[in-house]
């Protein structure tokens, strides 16, 4: 059996799902089996949670900041109120569960929201001195930073090297990391790039776009899939 694999959609205006095809596809080519979760009842959460074998949390709208404690920032995007709620406590769930989590962008935001970490509104407003272009104007699988691994963390592992490339496509970012997990990954400007799990089995958040890359069949981008895919399925 291939292991199920909940994806969470985004909720754009009027309340309509969207979710990128290139998500569903990365999950398919890896071995999975992917399986939308509308934003739905926070009471059926343990329901849903007893259905998947991993969660992909991906991309969206800015996180409502009263969720960390501050209020908005002139340069706020647009939030998902429902869908902040369902999917931290989605997230919450997996994480008692111990079941793998692979958080992409807003998804990384997610995940350290869900454990009490804060972030950056707007990064570029929020930061002083001088800063990597975090919105590349450049085709989607193009990757326009380098993001530096920590030595010996699972993402290291993964790429098989401390430094790798990647898409950039975020104008918010991690602030305070609690120590449940590790930074593992960082841009030359010390913007937080990827966070894992120190005691689950698997939960690893990037900031960047695996599977835009993973569909142009960049190498780092396919064993992130893989590896998260072969953890759900264990
Ligand atoms: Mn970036």
């Amino acid at each position: 059996m291939k292991p199920i694999i909940g994806i969470t959609p985004d909720v754009e205006k009027n309340d309509q799902h969207f979710l990128r095809n290139d998500y569903m596809q990365a999950i398919i080519r890896a071995g999975g089996l992917p399986l939308i979760v509308p934003i739905g009842n926070v009471d059926d959460i343990a329901q849903v949670v007893a259905l998947l074998d991993g969660l992909l949390l991906t991309g969206g709208n800015d996180i409502n900041p009263l969720l960390f404690n501050e209020e908005p920032h002139t340069h706020l995007g647009e939030v998902s109120p429902n869908r902040d709620l369902f999917e931290l406590e989605l997230a919450r769930h997996m994480l008692v569960e111990d079941k793998p989590i692979l958080g992409i962008c807003r998804g990384i935001q997610l995940l350290n929201v869900a454990v009490g970490g804060t972030l950056y509104q707007d990064l570029h407003q929020q930061n002083v001195g001088l800063m990597l272009q975090h919105v590349q104007n450049a085709p989607q699988a193009h990757q326009s930073h380098v993001v530096r691994l920590e030595k010996g963390s699972l993402l290291e592992d993964i790429a098989c090297s401390e430094r790798i490339q990647v898409n950039s496509f975020h104008h918010q970012s991690l602030k305070d990391v609690p120590p449940v997990f590790t930074v593992s990954g960082m841009a030359s400007d010390g913007i937080i790039e990827a966070i894992e799990s120190v005691d689950k089995k698997f939960v690893l958040g990037v900031q960047w776009h695996p599977e835009r890359m993973a569909l142009k069949g960049e190498s780092v981008s396919l064993r992130i899939f893989d590896r998260f895919i072969a953890a759900c399925g264990k």
